[in-house]
This record gives structure tokens, C-alpha cells and sequence, in this order.
């Protein structure tokens, strides 16, 4: 089994978050560190370590991801001005916590995709 992160504390609720949404399949929270007005992370339930880890039986729970992200967008008030949806892997990606999350970012324009 795939080593566990502070972000099932979170799901667990062992640890405080600012959770937005939550079902049995994903789990989503206010980003600590906010890079924009909004900006949540949406995370499956069950550990998936990074992109590289998901597998063909992971595609209902890839699937409930987005579906949660254009929820909250709307939620947000953001689904019509736009918003970036960005999943990070590895060192390279910048992924910080082994636990694949979709980062939700929106409320201001982001500017380029990159920075060069
Ligand atoms: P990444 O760099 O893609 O792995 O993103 C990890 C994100 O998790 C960063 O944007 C952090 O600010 C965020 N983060 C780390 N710890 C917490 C926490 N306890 N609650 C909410 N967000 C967190």
C-alpha cells in the first residue's frame, strides 16, 4: 500500500483544513498557502502517490476529480471568468506532497502557463 501524507490526516480530519467539499471518493480543501483567490486542492480519497501511480481501475476517481472541479468553480463564482486546473508530478512537476491532488486556481487572471 502507497505511504500515507498529511493529506489523509486531512480527509481523516485529524488535522484542521478548510474542506469545501468531501464525498466517499474525493476530498477537497482550501490551499494553505493561496496563490490566488481561490485556489483548492481536489484529492482522491485513496492514496495515489503521484500520476505515474494511477491505474486503469483509478479512472471513476480521475473522473469524480473534474467533476468536483467544475462544481466548486461554480460554487467559487468563477466558472465563467476561468480558472487553471494544474496536477504536478515529481520534482521536476514541483509536486510537493505524494498524494496526487488537482490544484483548482482562479479569481484573477494567471498570466502565462509557465514562467520562462
Ligand atoms: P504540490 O506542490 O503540487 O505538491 O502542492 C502541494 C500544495 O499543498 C501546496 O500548494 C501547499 O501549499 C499545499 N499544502 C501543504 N500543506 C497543506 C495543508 N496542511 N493544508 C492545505 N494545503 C497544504
Amino acid at each position: 500500500m502507497a505511504e500515507e501524507t498529511l493529506f489523509s490526516k486531512i480527509i481523516r480530519k485529524e488535522i484542521p483544513a478548510d474542506i469545501v467539499y468531501e464525498d466517499g471518493i474525493v476530498t477537497a480543501f482550501r490551499d494553505i498557502s493561496a496563490q490566488a483567490p481561490t485556489h483548492i486542492l481536489i484529492i482522491p480519497n485513496k492514496v495515489i502517490p503521484t500520476v505515474n501511480d494511477v491505474t486503469q481501475e483509478d479512472e471513476a476517481v480521475l473522473g469524480r476529480l473534474f467533476t468536483v472541479a467544475a462544481k466548486i468553480a461554480k460554487d467559487e463564482g468563477i466558472s465563467e471568468s476561468g480558472y487553471r486546473l494544474i496536477i504536478n508530478c515529481n520534482k521536476d512537476g514541483g509536486q510537493e506532497v505524494s498524494h496526487f491532488h488537482m490544484h483548482i486556481l482562479g479569481g484573477r487572471p494567471l498570466g502565462r502557463m509557465l514562467a520562462k
